[in-house]
């Protein structure tokens, strides 16, 4: 039974979610905001009760085998997209849901359209689809390194200024159709501070078990930070959508990045009302029929008499 507080909870990523660009700013937002809320120390066990309900969503999610959800994280280096996606996912069945980390495009996945590679990913119906990084590093990194658009082996006269406008409306119509698939689509930007980066860059060289998650290459791009966020402002405002809205995600405090995170996994599963497939008259006749079959072998093997049939109720259809 959840918490009180965790009821709450359910409803924290509400003053993080943008589901439209109009009057849009990044820097209405901030990257150390825990709303008031002093968690820390119960963030773990919220967590588990998180981890709970979200269980029990997959299970409907997967059993009903129609909708399926697309996780999309966004996020500078060291914010915490790996750590807040084993933590949000812990309680999730494995069978019903996969992770993906897309880097820097292959020279196969760069010989086609941008969307390729991530649309080869999609979750199927009843799955959950993790997505580290994303298409819209296509509006990000490529953006803040206009040379990288030279690799993408485009016709010239369609590189124009022009054209990440395109980009965004391309992604736009992209999500738009995979809602009408029955695609629960949300996007998170977890949104570190430059100094936070800097203090988790420093315990990352300070500690030898860490130090395979830093590389001098994070800290080149540490550089554009300013540009990125410009990036980042501009992506949101053009791409936040009722049927794929973007939450921007505190992240200087990994345990509210991940209560804030959780809450809108459940609110985006519970968005669809997921429900068990219903069983229809000729299916309980037949489930009857071999409840009774089981029971009668049992019986000859045990050489018992065969046990009495559970009470009608229980197997009794509904009335409509
Ligand atoms: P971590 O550092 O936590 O392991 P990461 O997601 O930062 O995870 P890296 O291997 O460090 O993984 O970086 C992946 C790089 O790939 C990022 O710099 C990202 O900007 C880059 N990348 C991803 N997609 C594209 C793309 N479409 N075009 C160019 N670069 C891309
Ligand atoms: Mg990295």
């Amino acid at each position: 039974m959840p918490s009180e507080t965790h009821r709450r909870l359910t409803r924290l990523s509400r003053h993080f979610r943008i589901t439209g660009g109009q009057g849009f700013r990044l820097r209405a937002f901030s990257p150390d905001d825990t709303r008031g809320l002093q968690l820390k120390d119960k963030a773990d066990a919220l967590l588990e009760e998180s981890a709970d309900v979200m269980a029990k969503l997959q299970e409907r999610l997967y059993a009903q085998d129609r909708w399926s959800v697309l996780l999309i994280f966004q996020a500078m280096d060291a914010a915490g997209k790996d750590g807040t996606i084993k933590h949000v996912m812990t309680g999730l069945n494995p069978r019903g849901c996969e992770v993906h980390s897309f880097k820097a495009p292959s020279s196969e996945e760069l010989d086609h359209d941008f969307l390729w590679r991530t649309s080869n990913r999609l979750p199927r119906r009843g799955h959950i689809g993790i997505f580290n990084r994303s298409y819209y590093e296509e509006m990000l990194v490529v953006r803040v390194h206009p040379e990288i658009l030279g690799k993408q082996q485009l016709p010239a006269e369609l590189v124009t200024p022009r054209i990440w406008r395109e980009r965004f409306e391309d992604v736009v119509s992209y999500e738009r159709y995979l809602s009408r698939q029955g695609v629960v689509i949300r996007k998170f930007f977890l949104y570190v501070s430059p100094e936070e980066q800097r203090r988790r860059f420093l315990e990352r060289i300070a500690d030898p078990a860490k130090h395979w998650k830093f590389s001098l290459g994070d800290l080149h791009e540490r550089e554009y930070f300013e540009d990125y966020l410009a990036a980042y402002d501009d992506v949101i405002r053009h791409t936040a959508s009722p049927f794929a809205p973007w939450y921007v995600v505190p992240a200087d405090h990994k345990w509210f990045t991940r209560l804030v995170v959780a809450s809108a996994v459940i609110e985006a599963i519970e968005s669809v009302q997921p429900t068990f497939p219903t069983v229809d008259a000729k299916m309980l006749r037949q489930l009857k029929a071999a409840e009774t079959a089981l029971l009668h072998e049992a019986a000859s093997v045990t050489g018992a008499p065969a046990p009495a049939r559970r009470p009608a109720a229980r197997t009794r259809r509904r009335r409509s």
